[in-house]
């Protein structure tokens, strides 16, 4: 049985547990419904993308050296992000749900037996936010959008890295405390339309074995030891689903709420790496798409000239540890103590900032989802002539005509920046009705309330108006062939 102090959903503050109303519950649907609560179930998401990462690999390190011409770059950097930013839009973290990664875990998990625990004193943020910071980071510098040997091998560390941490430890660490995406994913899907919930909180209450944390015999409880009745965000869920297969009464729901509800409910642990995760996952969208455009090398080479260093990588770091970590802390911090100032509260500066945060999720989503959004939206179709290819190379040409090197777009490109326009719009929107709903929340009086949320409100404009400058200016086509004219 996992120790109850584990269980890193349990409430930190005294606001009741929230839980969406289970009106409309996916898994009560007639037959997609029995789909995601069969046995295997799962496994029908996860096999095709085993397929996949399989040909990835395969290509990644046999097939053309040209990135727009490579299954493992096209489908990385184009189609994966793309559609990972829709999918969580549209319901939630079903990538993780389809992970082809966990698939070697059952082998692990008979491995490691009654293997050991995560140390305590990793069990937070930390370990993610440095391996998500360390990515953007070796993605730039490595330039691995732009080598299908490298994206290749970035697959195999996944799942060797997934399959090492599960061997040796009895739980799910790796996507948890540790993978990059799943913490990309996570931050991300609190926005989502669906969360996992009870139906019954009484059943629950009365539940002698608690199988949806615990496990069953016909099932694995939750591998990111998620306890379902204390379930209020979707932080940490990988939407696997083992926690409905294994409720011996069948109350677990996938539960439709407003999109992005728990950030108004005081749902999240007021803990400092709770919140630099959202901060740096804000900060970093700005980041990513600045390291696209020219002014990004005209900084470059000024600080190249400037401070007299001549290696990328040391030059990289400067820039991206300024934006994706001394400027998330920085603002942050100067932010929730000058909002504790202006409203005169005596609370720690953690609570102040906790507050918050959650108020960034919605533009930072609109952020990134406005960026791959457009590099999916103008590369989409590339996966078309890069599979006549792929089926050229290996002497599989059924139809028998050349690649189409010309087909990529999938919008025009006229549609795309009044899109990014409005996504935005949409996202800041959100980002201020949330604050709003905050404010209202937690100070009775409307002015103070209002003297609460301003420096805030400055944060999210800043961010807004500088991702709408990146957008704004000529992108790299990263993934995509470039056609002179
Ligand atoms: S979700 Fe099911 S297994 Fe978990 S506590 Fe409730 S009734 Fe028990
Ligand atoms: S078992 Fe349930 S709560 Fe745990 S990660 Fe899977 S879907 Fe989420």
């Amino acid at each position: 049985m996992i120790p109850l102090q584990d269980i890193t959903v349990a409430k930190e503050n005294s606001s009741p547990i929230y839980q969406p109303q289970p009106r409309f519950d996916l898994l009560r649907l007639p037959l997609l419904g029995r789909w995601l609560r069969w046995r295997w179930g799962r496994l029908l998401f996860q096999i095709p993308l085993l397929l996949l990462a399989l040909l990835m690999i395969y290509d990644g390190f046999t097939g053309p050296k040209i990135a727009g011409q490579n299954v493992a770059t096209v489908t990385a950097w184009v189609h994966y992000r793309g559609l990972v930013m829709l999918a969580l839009l549209l319901v939630g973290n079903l990538f993780c749900m389809s992970c082809p990664f966990t698939l070697p875990r059952t082998v692990a998990h008979r491995l490691s037996g009654n293997g050991r625990r995560w140390p305590q004193a990793l069990r937070n943020k930390w370990v993610a936010i440095a391996v998500l910071v360390l990515f953007f980071f070796l993605y730039e510098w490595l330039d691995l959008w732009a080598s299908p040997w490298l994206t290749a091998w970035v697959i195999v560390g996944y799942f060797l890295a997934a399959f090492l941490l599960e061997a040796v430890f009895a739980e799910s660490p790796f996507c948890k405390y540790v993978c990059p995406l799943g913490s990309f994913n996570f931050v991300s899907s609190t926005v989502s339309p669906f969360q996992i919930t009870t139906r019954d909180a009484e059943t629950c209450r009365t539940c002698p074995g608690k199988e949806c944390v615990n496990g069953s015999p016909q099932a694995l409880g939750c591998g990111t030891e998620l306890f379902v009745p204390q379930i209020q965000s979707n932080m940490d869920c990988v939407f696997c689903l083992d926690c409905a297969r294994a409720c011996p009464y069948d109350n677990v729901a996938l539960a439709a709420r407003r999109p992005g509800e728990e950030l108004t409910q005081g749902a999240w642990p007021r803990r400092w790496d709770m919140a630099f995760l959202v901060l740096v996952f804000a900060f970093a969208g700005v980041s990513n798409a600045f390291g696209m455009v020219p002014p990004f090398y005209a900084l470059e080479q000024w600080l190249a000239a400037r401070l007299h260093i001549t290696n990328e990588g040391v030059l990289l770091l400067i820039i991206f540890g300024v934006i994706n970590v001394l400027l998330p802390a920085g603002v942050g911090l100067g932010t929730a103590w000058l909002s504790r100032r202006l409203t005169r509260k005596r609370e720690p500066l953690r609570v102040a900032l906790s507050r918050y945060t959650p108020t960034v999720m919605p533009l930072a989503f609109s952020i990134w989802l406005a960026h791959y959004g457009f590099h999916f939206a103008t590369g989409a179709l590339a996966i078309i002539p890069v599979t006549q290819n792929f089926l050229l190379d290996h002497g599989l040409n059924w139809l028998g005509t050349a690649p189409t090197w010309s087909l990529a777009a999938l919008l025009p490109g006229s549609w795309l920046l009044p899109l990014q326009v409005l996504i935005m719009l949409a996202g800041f929107g959100g980002s201020l009705m949330v604050a709003d709903e905050i404010s209202r929340r937690d100070f009775a009086d409307r002015r103070t309330a209002m003297l609460s949320l301003l420096p805030w409100v400055l944060v999210l404009l800043s961010l807004a108006v500088a991702a709408l400058v990146m957008f704004n200016l000529p992108m790299e086509m990263r993934g995509t062939i470039q056609l002179n004219g």
